[in-house]
């Protein structure tokens, strides 16, 4: 099936264009340079620039896939999670599309909707499958069935999200936001055994109640407190060696945490996704891990990472594929909706 996807659960306006599972278009335009100033997304900015980015996307999109809208046999939106006023744009829109060319709408959840994705790149996904869902937002382990209809959380964070800390890192060390990509630069002329950074819940006692959750308050705190002690001495603070040693710290408790999720779930695949997917270090680590245990990875390409329309529209046409019924065309955004809601 041919499906646009629309997304806007926060900075990105996302329209994608999907054939099954051959990727036609991906336009992404993205408000993140408006945000930088405030160091974090600010909605009400994020709305605005939503509206005014929506129709010229579409019609990029459309255009990139040299397709016309009325070609398309249904049309997916991020339903949520999401700022509220964010998505409502999306799904006002993609509504707008659905009546005005009588075709089915899929209103869908942004955390599948990471998940799918990966089928635009490495095919179908494996059923079941493991999936590592780390961005600005969200920090979860998903048992994921049937992407489509059974999606299990397993843990998520009880403090920060690992994209949030990167963020906050960044902003520490005077890095630029969105801090994960500058950390990331930094982090290679770095040495990641500089300071023994705390993996936060991972002592035998956090782990009995909080065996497959995140916590990455408390790392964040830490490398606060380290940079302010150097700063108080008088001495430089070495970026590069505090970023290397933070991303390790997060990547550590990221891939144990997966690896170990997916041997008690007897899952032998991991796939990882949202922005912190992109990543190399986290990549690379998990790969690592898991080649030992025999467990295999899937990570998509960085720009299918972060939030964009395509991983929409993959999800809206595995729904099709797959024989779902569309969403009622009085969908409301849902700015908390469960993990386990595939489908508004
Ligand atoms: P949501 O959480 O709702 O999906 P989001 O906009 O935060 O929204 P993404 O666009 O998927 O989600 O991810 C953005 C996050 O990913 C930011 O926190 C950013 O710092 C982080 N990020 C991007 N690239 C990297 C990288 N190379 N290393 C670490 N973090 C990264
Ligand atoms: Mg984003
Ligand atoms: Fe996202």
């Amino acid at each position: 099936p041919l499906v646009l996807g629309i997304e806007t659960s926060c900075d990105e306006t996302g329209v994608g264009i999907v054939r099954g599972h051959t990727l036609l278009a991906d336009a992404v335009a993205s408000s993140v340079d408006e945000h930088a100033r405030f160091g974090g997304v600010v909605p009400e900015v994020a709305s605005r620039a939503h509206l005014e980015a929506m129709v010229p996307t579409v019609q990029r999109a459309c255009e990139t896939a040299g397709v016309a809208l009325h070609d398309v046999d249904a049309i997916a939106v991020t339903a949520g999670p999401g700022l509220a006023g964010a998505l409502l744009v999306g799904v006002a829109s993609a509504k707008a599309l659905a009546l005005s060319l009588g075709k089915p709408l899929y209103g869908v959840n942004h955390l599948a909707a990471h998940v799918a994705v990966d089928q635009l790149e490495h095919g179908a996904l494996p059923d079941p499958c493991l999936a590592l869902l780390v961005s600005g937002g969200h920090s979860s382990l998903l048992r994921v069935d049937d992407v489509t209809e059974r999606v299990t959380p397993l843990g998520s964070t009880i403090d920060d999200a690992a994209g949030e800390a990167f963020d906050k890192v960044a902003r520490l060390l005077g890095l630029p936001f969105p801090g994960g990509p500058h950390i990331d630069r930094a982090a290679r002329d770095g040495s990641s055994v500089y300071v023994d950074f705390p993996r936060g819940l991972t002592s035998r006692r956090d782990l009995e109640r909080h065996r497959f959750d995140f916590s990455f308050s408390g790392l964040k705190t830490a490398v606060a407190r380290w940079v302010e002690a150097r700063e108080a001495a008088g001495e430089p603070v070495p970026v590069a060696d505090v970023a290397a040693s933070f991303q390790e710290a997060v990547c550590d408790v990221l891939t144990r945490k997966a690896i170990d999720a997916a041997a008690a779930e007897g899952i032998d695949d991991i796939l990882i996704g949202g922005g912190v997917a992109a990543n190399s270090r986290l990549r690379v680590l998990a790969e690592e891990r898991a080649a030992q245990k025999g467990i295999r990875v899937r990570v998509p390409r960085p720009g299918l990472c972060t939030d964009n329309g395509a991983m929409v529209a993959a999800l809206g046409a595995e729904m099709v594929a797959r024989g779902r019924a569309p969403s009622a065309l009085d969908l409301p955004a849902d700015s908390s909706m469960s993990v386990e809601l595939v489908q508004a």
